[in-house]
């Protein structure tokens, strides 16, 4: 045994089970853990590269592989996520280059490539996974541009360093931008209406800097907050400003930051990408991964939804208007449209949580999931996870057989990541070498317990809950044996938002809410009024809300589907004529929009932006099957969890929904849902 190999003994990481010991896990673990690991694959992956004539059995074999790197490296990342320290990431960061390489390899291995071409033409009968797996893995060896030419290869790749070079500078401009904005008031009278803890903030801020009174910056909590809250028009004007403006030529600050270069750039690196690999333009490119079938198809869909909301929004702001007395300014509508659904319903977030304690909402949660589903939830004894909050769950078949397992990390803490998401832990499978069951975590960031009382949610928290229930159950009820394909992982990205849209609607049923909803104290049901107004308030300036998405959604799209890359007064001269089309409140000329678009210029939301409601249209209409045959129609949801629960991506999207529906998604129950109909 060499010295290196007898350091890992004992390493928590590198264990037979199926889960490490958590609470074992230290970050001098990591780096070893994860070289060692990598250096292990590395041989198994030549000897998989070896093999003369592919086989399922060697597609199990590299599914294996790549399961145990997720093995190692998932507890580090959700480690990282929930309770990081400055030595763990530290040591998340030396590690993640070493896994991107291996990632990057593996996408561009040529040998594999090759072999995948092979096995494709071996017919595999009845075996609709294995079939799904080689055209998943064929698709994607093509899109990392393996299939090219050497110099175009050579050129791909180029073209990708450069595009990740410039989609990390627009971010990092935008953040340095955002940074440098600071706006100091001595005056309390001009912070009027602002909520006290963003007030507190902002007093802190001031005295750190040895000033009186008060410094506002601009990350999105104070923005949202004074462009929703600020009673004074002047203030709202000039934070307004500052936020449309951010990293542009217009901006607060100087020139130095201005991403309109980057934009050009970014949309001609894309463009030239998207050539090589035979697309027309880069939404092609996007699409290939998609469930939406072509850019045609995307676009009728946005435009169809824009040409059926707009009057409904043109009322809104019409009523938004009447509320105000003036014409209202780009700047203004946040404010009036809180001041008019305060009039309109009285329900502040705050007052109902009382009626939401946690350990109820959660029981009702389960147990809604076992009448659909036919699964128990059962909670697990565990030893010391990576927190003392944390419950582990196991979820059985009626008949005792274990499904999956489930961790719950619900409270927001310091050195915890904000938000909340589902993510794998493991993933099934079904391999010639290992049989494992799926295991979901489910993090939010809830107000934690007090004292002896429990943690109590405002209503948006439980939707908030219901939908990332709904992901974790995507995972959970797979029936799919090879990890790739298993639950979430290979879910077009258009369609993965499905379960957990669909499931927030049982958070909005007055059947649902009796269930759940009782006052922590005094047991008191809430009362039917104040659902029936929550439930009017779900619907309140819908119209608004979207013809805003579908601005976002139609810009991008179009951008992308540009014959070839555009310049700069082109990105602007797009933008103007999809808010002529859908804007019902044009936005001022200063307006620059784009110099601050993440989403598409940082993320991976690149002619993918319309997804966001696209997969509301799915939710919508598969949970309207339920509206008609009963929401708690057992028969209906027998059909959704075989239809689509259980296929992960071994089925393309369209079809399993067609599988559910039987019939291609329909717009109408989308419309009905927000009031819009
Ligand atoms: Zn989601």
């Amino acid at each position: 045994m060499t010295e290196t190999e007898s350091d890992l003994t004992g390493n928590p990481l590198l264990h037979e089970g199926q889960l490490p010991d958590f609470a074992a896990i230290a970050p001098e673990h990591i780096e070893p853990a994860v070289r060692h690991a990598l250096a292990e694959e590395r041989h198994a992956l030549a000897r998989v590269e070896s093999v003369q004539t592919p086989t399922i059995e060697w597609l199990m074999d590299l599914e294996r592989i790549r399961d145990n790197i997720h093995r190692v490296w998932s507890p580090v990342a959700h480690l990282n996520a929930v309770v990081s320290t400055p030595t763990l990431r530290e040591a998340f960061n030396r590690c993640l280059p070493l896994i991107t390489e291996f990632d990057t390899e593996l996408g561009q291995n040529e040998v594999l490539y090759r072999q995948f071409l092979a096995l494709e033409k071996t017919p595999a009968p009845e075996l609709s996974q294995v079939t799904q797996l080689i055209a998943q893995n064929l698709r994607d060896f093509r899109l990392a541009g393996v299939a090219l030419e050497r110099g175009a290869r050579r050129r791909f790749r180029e073209l990708m360093l450069n595009l990740a070079e410039r989609q990390a500078r627009f971010e990092q401009n935008l953040l340095d931008a955002t940074d440098a904005f600071a706006h100091h008031e001595a005056d309390a009278a001009a912070l009027a209406g602002l909520p006290e803890i963003v007030l507190a903030r902002a007093r802190e801020a001031a005295q750190s800097k040895g000033i009186e009174g008060w410094l506002l910056a601009l990350d999105p909590p104070t923005y949202q907050a004074v462009i929703t809250h600020a009673d004074s028009p002047a203030l709202r004007a000039h934070f307004y400003r500052a936020w449309v403006t951010r990293a542009s030529a217009l901006g607060p600050s100087p020139k130095r930051w201005d991403n309109a270069p980057l934009v050009d750039e970014i949309l001609a690196l894309r463009h030239e990408a998207s050539e090589l690999l035979g697309f027309e333009n880069y939404a092609q490119l996007s699409l290939a991964t998609k469930m939406a079938g072509s850019t045609r198809e995307v676009l009728d869909f946005l435009e169809d939804l824009a040409a059926r909301v707009k009057e409904v929004a043109k009322r809104e702001l019409a009523m938004l208007t009447e509320c105000a007395g003036y014409e209202l300014q780009a700047a203004d509508v946040a404010y009036y449209a809180e001041r008019l659904k305060q009039s309109k319903f009285a329900i502040a977030a705050e007052e109902l949580r009382p009626y939401f304690p946690l350990p109820r909402v959660l029981a009702g949660l389960f147990a809604l999931a076992e009448r659909l589903f036919g699964i128990s939830i059962i909670e697990q004894p565990t030893g010391t996870l990576w927190h003392a909050s944390v419950r582990r769950y196991r979820i059985e078949r009626r008949d005792g057989a274990e499904v999956g397992g489930l961790f719950t990390d619900l409270f927001a803490r310091p050195n915890k990541r904000g938000g909340a998401w589902m993510e794998g832990c493991t993933s099934r499978a079904r391999l010639k070498s290992r049989t494992q069951n799926p295991i979901a975590h489910l993090v939010c960031n809830f107000t934690p317990p007090v004292g002896r009382d429990p943690s109590l949610l405002t209503h948006t928290d439980v939707v908030t809950l219901f939908h990332e229930f709904g992901h974790a159950l995507h995972h959970l009820l797979t029936e799919v044996d090879y990890p790739s394909l298993a639950g979430i992982n290979g879910v077009a990205w258009d369609a993965v938002e499905l379960p957990s849209q669909f499931f927030e609607n049982y958070a909005w049923l007055p059947e649902v809410l009796t269930g759940i909803a009782s006052h922590y104290r005094t047991g008191a049901p809430l009362p039917p009024d104040k659902i029936e107004t929550l439930n009017r308030s779900r619907t309140f300036l819908a119209g608004l809300a979207m013809v805003r998405q579908l601005e976002f959604a139609l810009f991008d799209f179009r951008l992308h589907s540009q014959p070839r890359a555009q310049g700069g007064a082109d990105v602007l001269a797009i933008l103007d004529e999809v808010r002529d089309a859908v804007a019902v409140l044009k936005p001022p000329e200063y307006n620059r929009f784009p110099c601050s678009f993440s989403h598409v210029f940082g993320g991976g939301y690149a002619a993918g932006y319309y997804s966001y409601k696209w997969a509301e249209v799915l939710a919508a209409d598969a949970f309207a099957a339920f509206t008609e045959a009963g929401a708690f129609d057992v028969a209906t949801a027998e059909r959704f969890r075989k239809s689509i629960l259980a296929v992960g991506s071994s089925r393309a999207a369209l079809q399993a929904f067609i599988d559910f529906r039987g019939r291609p998604p329909a717009i109408e129950p989308l419309l009905r849902q927000a009031g819009l109909a």
